[in-house]
């Protein structure tokens, strides 16, 4: 799961970065408005947390141009502008979630928990497609265990079937945007869990769209 942090108070941001991370997310940081905005409409995110007093773009400009963007990431806006004003006015230009500046990042990780459970009362936790069973939780697929990456990039692929999904698509969401993962890395796991499916004896198969990326068909 990466979230996106749009923060421009450095020491909070680090520390509630860290926080998230160990609280196993992958986090982005943007110190100001104009990253932030940048980076918000990337559909590279799980949700995006918006620090409101921003320099350069403030949180509720993101939230609006996301939104006009029709980009749907859920967000969860962040102020110490904690009046009943200001938090209606987000909730109803599309904020998902509101929390008052000071927070404890536990508060924060439950309501970004909360939010990444909400979607169309789907079961996060167990994904069918086909002759699959893939628990996200316990990283299994048909009860078989799988390694971290294997199971983010399965997460992609399973979530949308029968979708070509580009490599740039996998590298940007499961290593971050500037990290040094290049192609291979993908490769690599790829066909790693190509051999699970034949091992499984599944009829699904990672069928690669040359030069473009990858799809998951159960064909
Ligand atoms: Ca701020």
């Amino acid at each position: 799961m990466r979230i996106l942090y749009v923060e421009d108070e450095k020491f909070l941001a680090d520390a509630v970065k860290h926080n998230l991370e160990k609280a196993g997310f992958a986090v982005d940081l943007a110190e100001d408005g104009e990253i932030g905005l940048e980076q918000a409409v990337k559909p590279i995110y799980d949700c995006v947390v918006l620090d409101i007093m921003l320099p350069k773009f403030s949180g509720t400009d993101i939230l609006k141009r996301m939104r006009e963007k029709n980009v749907q990431t859920p967000v969860i806006m962040l102020s110490a502008l904690c009046e009943v004003e200001s938090k209606i006015e987000h909730l109803d230009r599309g904020a998902d979630d509101y929390l008052a500046k000071p927070f404890k990042t536990a508060e924060l990780v439950a309501r970004i928990k909360a939010l990444l459970r909400r979607p169309k009362g789907v079961d996060l936790t167990k994904i069918k497609y086909g002759d699959l069973v893939f628990d996200e939780t316990q990283m299994t697929l048909n009860d078989e265990q799988m390694t971290i990456k294997e199971s983010e990039i399965l997460t992609v692929l399973i979530q949308n079937p029968e979708k070509l999904i580009s490599k740039e698509h996998l590298l940007a969401k499961i290593w971050g945007e500037d990290s040094m993962g290049d192609d291979n890395y993908i490769e690599t796991y790829v066909s790693r869990i190509r051999k699970m499916l034949k091992k499984l004896g599944s009829a699904c198969q990672i069928k690669t769209v040359r030069g473009l990326g990858y799809k998951l068909t159960d064909k």
